[in-house]
């Protein structure tokens, strides 16, 4: 039963069994209507409500401030890559396109669109060549993945690895580097251009590093936009498992499938000066001209067109949608005032636990991370002796405990303790039991 499984997975992962079973009621009669969720149309009544009280219950948790739009959309985090590279790079050339024809207007009064466009054209085409930059921050296998994907959008002349974290550690991800070795694109202010974002990932579900805060060299410089870089996170594994100041971000984004609920919903919290009427698409004939690989993208991920139409573009996954709004409300009825705060009280706790129960035994275990960028959410480690013969051992043990979903990711190899929002502190004290029986030799 439910209850005798502890499944510490990655992703897809544990969802709390009060919305797993109310889902399934969901599924078959939603409250006594005669249909289910997944076969009511996303536009009804019904629907409208389950997307509100999602976007509140969001709102609630992390605060978010009023000039922040919240989407819903499908492509899942992999989809977000893409979608930050084709919206922030509209962005960036929307608002040079602004600039160059106010400055043509201004040196040229009496020219005609035809050639006010002209002008513009060719201005952007050299500033595209010469500063169009995207800064990435690699710390782990899916900023990473995220920085290839710009690289195969938009190519990679105009990807700037400000920070390639397996440099300064042996050629394997398991530390940040100090941020004065990273190489940002300079601000205005530092005498440069800026680039059109920073992104990083918060988490790193692989390698189980975690930024323990917002790094300094991403924290707002002051009033002028030109100095302002637009900071860019994933947050598909800590999701609602901490506190985060959304308003020094541009876009925070993230798969349900950990913390929130089931596959098939990609959050993203846009800052809304960077969606029309202040920051709009740029004019797909111009994008078409400046030849600039992935743009114009496919609507289905241009942020503007989803705002726009309040998530529902096209069809939305409404009982997806409702699994993750439950597991929102739960949180806030269970935390009130405290918001993400209680929940983050509890994640610590579990992850000092299990870390705690790891340290204990150095001989027997090693913590894969530096200890300065242990994530909470993934605890990745080795057990120690003898090529993996002890891991084997390990999981075998584990598995006659009902201890599921240890392994490690098939690219690192060892083991993987998933510690998400869902996945209960009973189920940690066994898995701590059973890392004091096994160093026991018990
Ligand atoms: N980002 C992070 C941090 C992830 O952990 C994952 C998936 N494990 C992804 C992105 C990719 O998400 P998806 O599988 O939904 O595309």
């Amino acid at each position: 039963s439910r209850q005798e499984v502890s499944y510490f997975g990655a992703g897809p992962a544990p969802l709390p069994t009060s919305v797993v079973e109310a889902g399934a009621k969901a599924f078959v009669n939603f409250n006594d209507c005669g249909l289910g969720l997944g076969e009511i149309s996303h536009r009804s009544p019904t629907a409208t409500k389950i997307l509100e009280d999602a976007k509140a219950n969001l709102s609630a948790l992390l605060d978010i401030p009023d000039n922040y739009e919240i989407l819903f959309m499908q492509g899942g985090g992999s989809g977000g890559f893409s979608a930050v590279v084709q919206n922030l790079v509209s962005v960036w050339i929307e608002r040079r396109r602004r600039r160059a024809e106010a400055d043509v207007k201004q040196a040229q009064p009496d020219a005609d669109q035809a050639q006010i466009d002209e002008l513009v054209f060719q201005r952007l085409q050299k500033e595209v060549d010469e500063e169009l930059k995207l800064d990435y921050l690699v710390t782990g296998s899916w900023s990473l993945k995220a920085s290839q994907e710009a690289s195969k959008l938009v190519g990679s002349k105009y990807v700037n690895v400000a920070l390639d974290a397996r440099k300064a550690n042996g050629g394997k991800f398991g530390k940040i580097p100090a941020e004065e070795s990273w190489s940002l694109t300079p601000t205005k202010k530092e005498g440069g251009k800026g680039s059109a974002f920073v992104y990083f990932c918060d988490n790193e579900t692989v390698d189980g590093v975690e930024f323990q805060q917002l790094p300094k060299s991403l924290e707002p410089q002051g009033q002028d936009p030109e100095d302002e870089r637009l900071v860019i996170a994933d947050l598909s594994s800590n999701f609602i498992s901490r506190k985060v100041d959304v308003s020094k971000y541009a876009v925070l984004f993230g798969g349900a499938q950990k913390n929130i609920g089931v596959t098939g919903i990609t959050i993203a919290i846009v800052r809304k000066d960077l969606l029309p009427p202040q920051t709009a698409t740029p004019p797909p004939a111009l994008l078409h001209r400046l030849n600039i690989g992935g743009l114009p993208g496919p609507v289905v991920f241009d942020y503007a067109t989803i705002a726009k139409n309040n998530s529902l573009y096209n069809t939305l996954p409404i009982f997806n949608l409702w699994i993750a709004g439950q597991v929102m409300a739960d949180l806030v009825a269970e935390f009130g005032a405290q918001k993400v705060s209680g929940q983050e009280a509890i994640a610590n706790k579990k992850a000092q636990l299990i870390y705690g129960a790891l340290d204990k035994y150095p001989q027997v275990y090693q913590v894969v991370p530096d200890v300065s960028v242990r994530s909470r959410m993934n605890i990745c480690f080795r057990v120690l002796g003898g090529d993996d013969v002890k891991e084997k051992e390990f999981i075998a043990g584990a598995e006659k405990r009902l201890l599921q979903g240890l392994k490690g990711h098939r690219s690192v190899g060892g083991m993987r303790a998933s510690n998400y929002n869902a996945v209960p502190l009973e189920n940690v004290q066994k898995l701590v039991a059973y890392l004091e029986d096994f160093a026991a030799g018990l």
